[in-house]
């Protein structure tokens, strides 16, 4: 077995839809990046890049490769769950947290699960949590939003 940590964290700007875990989410700002900025999905990137042992989402994926540019993050997901396939593991078990003032998101869990269902990952291993910062620093003020993931490979 192999575990693995992703952590990321993306600015809010206006103009941008709001994607989180595969989910288009009713927000008047969305996360600016290279991608669609799905930020729950790219620290599951890179947990489960972790637990492989090969680098981050940055080696797999470069901003500065046009293919990646505005890319669905479930797409980059699936690309990376299938190179576990391909070296020998599973996902065995996917924990998250999504730290944001708002939304709130707790409504959306049960659709982001399924939306990650598409990348590989079954529903039944993916957990997700929602958590504020109490209104404190670059979260607390609505600058940003952060994600955190742990993966367990098998
Ligand atoms: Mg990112």
């Amino acid at each position: 077995m192999r575990i693995g940590i992703g952590y990321d964290s993306h600015k809010l700007v206006e103009g941008r839809r709001l994607i989180l875990g595969g989910v288009e989410i009713p927000f008047e700002k969305g996360l600016l990046g290279h991608s669609d900025g799905d930020v729950l999905c790219h620290a599951i990137i890179d947990a489960v890049i972790g637990a492989l042992g090969m680098g981050d989402i940055g080696k797999h994926f470069p901003d500065t490769d046009d293919r990646w540019k505005d890319a669905s993050s479930i797409m980059l997901l699936q690309h990376i769950v299938e190179l576990a396939r391909t070296n020998g593991f599973e996902v065995a078990w996917i924990d998250t947290i999504v730290i944001t003032e708002d939304p709130k998101l707790l409504r959306y869990v049960d659709s982001m699960k399924r939306a990650l269902s598409q990348a590989g990952i079954p529903v039944s291993v993916i957990n997700i949590k929602a958590k504020t910062n109490e209104g404190m620093g670059f979260i607390g003020r609505g600058e940003g939003m952060a994600a955190q993931a742990v993966c367990l490979l098998k």
